[in-house]
């Protein structure tokens, strides 16, 4: 069983949500993009993409789950 781990560079922690987001100027409406991650950053990647107003969206799974 691989453990899917954090998108955040240099952090190799067990991810434990999925960060939905798309860039509205390269991604059409239907595409997502999808950054895992662990406790310590999910909110440090949401506010990253919040930042750059990408839609975003946190989801308290992993993409394998579902
Ligand atoms: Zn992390």
């Amino acid at each position: 069983m691989t453990t899917l781990v954090c998108s955040r560079a240099g952090c190799d922690s067990p991810a434990t949500c999925s960060v939905e987001w798309r860039n509205p100027r390269i991604h059409d409406e239907s595409r997502r993009k999808v950054w895992l991650a662990c406790d310590d950053h999910r909110d440090y990647l949401r506010d990253y993409l919040a930042a750059r107003d990408f839609p975003v969206q946190v989801v308290d799974s992993l993409p394998e789950a579902r």
